[in-house]
């Protein structure tokens, strides 16, 4: 069984399959922040516990059992490794969207004797969000730290907003949308000073770059496999232990499970994945992320020497290495995801999107609604090859340039008509 796996590689039998005559096969997949795709390697660590090993970890009277509990424990501390901290910090949850509820809902309801307010910001992801948004129904106040241009929250505001009342300070590790690493450590030395837990949406960064929850001051950090090349429904919650040692009152009541922070049978194939993508990652992070930013700068680089109106959403310098997020001045944001169908990435706009809004992150950054709408997330990964990227630039690029050569604005815009100085009208805008 086993033997297949190692063949196996993430796969794109469906959904219009073509290679091209360089070989390269169609669709490219290039949405990583989104969900990655599994490593073989994971897939096979996983097999044995779907039919062999299929025990309960919480079953202490037998061997299925304990083998069970002993793969369990071992991935315990592989993702514990992975972020510094140790096994018996890790909560094991079905995702991140979870982690994040258990967090937040699980300190307020904790520490509610101690205060009502949580800090968090307005880039956050909707897991934290909305969770915060139903805190609010019931009596908390939240705070919700606006970004600069870069995206990233500005520390003295973080110091501003901080009450007697403040029991959570929740701030994302990296952004999903636009890759932007926030600054951690600072804000970590700020709760600490302050007496205050510190919770991070860590999904996006854990296993991309270095996190470590001693260095960074933080006390839970939210994380999902399924983002690190692990399957998915499938996450963890590091809950420190001592100093400060945190309580969180369980979301999920039954058998006590996870130190009766989070009850449930355990999901052991998920988590000998989620354990083993966690292991891979860790050896292999440092290469990776040089090999990614090296074709990520490549994409940018080619992308700013072929076509001018094009924008870079969020720092530069504080960035996840495999992320960029680019809006291209003067063409239809529709149009252009119809010319790149072959490329999976994602989009600003609403076209891609369940909403009819364009991105509530760009919007935080300022980025008007036009730029937002032809904004694209370009998210490298793990089994990107140079020649895909090299086929999505070139995409990219002819397909603006085609575009562009249909635009009246650009035209204009290119003769030196200020635009911003015409009156459009009503109907002006998108
Ligand atoms: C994907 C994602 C989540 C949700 O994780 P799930 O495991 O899919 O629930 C939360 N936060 C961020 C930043 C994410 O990118």
């Amino acid at each position: 069984m086993s033997g297949d796996v190692k063949t196996a590689t993430p796969s794109n039998q469906e959904h219009g399959q073509r290679t091209t005559p360089d070989g390269i096969k169609l669709p490219i997949y290039m949405d990583n922040h989104a969900t990655t795709p599994m490593d073989p390697r994971v897939l096979e660590e996983m097999l044995p516990y779907f039919m062999e090993k299929f025990g309960n970890a919480a079953s202490r009277n037998h061997p299925f059992g304990w083998a069970a509990e002993e793969a369990v424990e071992l991935s315990r501390e592989r993702i514990a490794k992975l972020i510094g901290a140790t096994a018996k910090e890790i909560i094991f949850t079905s995702g991140a969207t979870e982690s994040d509820n258990l967090a937040i809902k699980g300190v307020a309801e904790m520490y509610r004797e101690k205060g009502n307010h949580i800090i968090t910001q307005v880039t956050e992801h909707k897991a934290i969000l909305d969770t915060c948004k139903r805190l609010e129904k019931y009596g908390f106040e939240v705070t919700y730290l606006p970004v600069a241009k870069d995206g990233r929250i500005d520390l003295d505001d973080l110091r501003r907003a901080i009450t007697a009342k403040t029991i959570l300070i929740t701030i994302m590790y990296a952004n999903n949308e636009i890759g932007v690493v926030q600054p951690i450590q600072e804000i970590g030395k700020i709760a600490k000073e302050k007496g205050i837990l510190f919770h991070s949406d860590g999904v996006q960064a854990a296993g991309k770059i270095p996190v470590d929850v001693q260095r960074d001051n933080l006390d839970m950090i939210s994380l999902t496999a399924h983002k690190l090349y692990g399957p998915k429904g499938c996450g963890a919650l590091y809950v420190r232990r001592r100093n400060p040692r945190v309580q969180l009152s369980a979301q999920i009541d039954g058998g006590g499970h996870e130190r009766g922070m989070r009850s449930g049978t355990l999901n052991v194939p998920g988590i000998v994945g989620f354990g083993k993508a966690a292991e891979l990652c860790q050896n292999e992070m440092a290469t990776e992320s040089v090999r990614l930013s090296g074709l990520r700068d490549r994409l940018k680089d080619a992308v700013f020497a072929k076509l001018d109106e094009v924008y870079i959403n969020g720092s530069m310098e504080h960035r996840l290495p495999h992320n960029i997020n680019i809006s291209f001045a003067f063409v239809e944001g529709e149009s252009l995801l119809m010319g790149i169908n072959d490329v999976a990435v994602s989009s600003g706009s609403a076209c891609t999107s369940a909403t009819l809004e364009p991105s509530y992150v760009l919007k935080a950054l300022g980025v008007g609604e036009d730029l937002a709408h032809t904004s694209i997330r370009f998210g490298l990964g793990r089994f990107n090859t140079p020649e895909e990227v090299d086929y999505v630039t070139n995409r990219v690029i002819e397909v603006v340039q085609r575009l562009r050569e249909l635009s009246p604005l650009y035209e204009m815009a290119k003769e030196g008509i200020d635009l911003s100085k015409m009156n459009w009208g009503a109907s002006a805008g998108h």
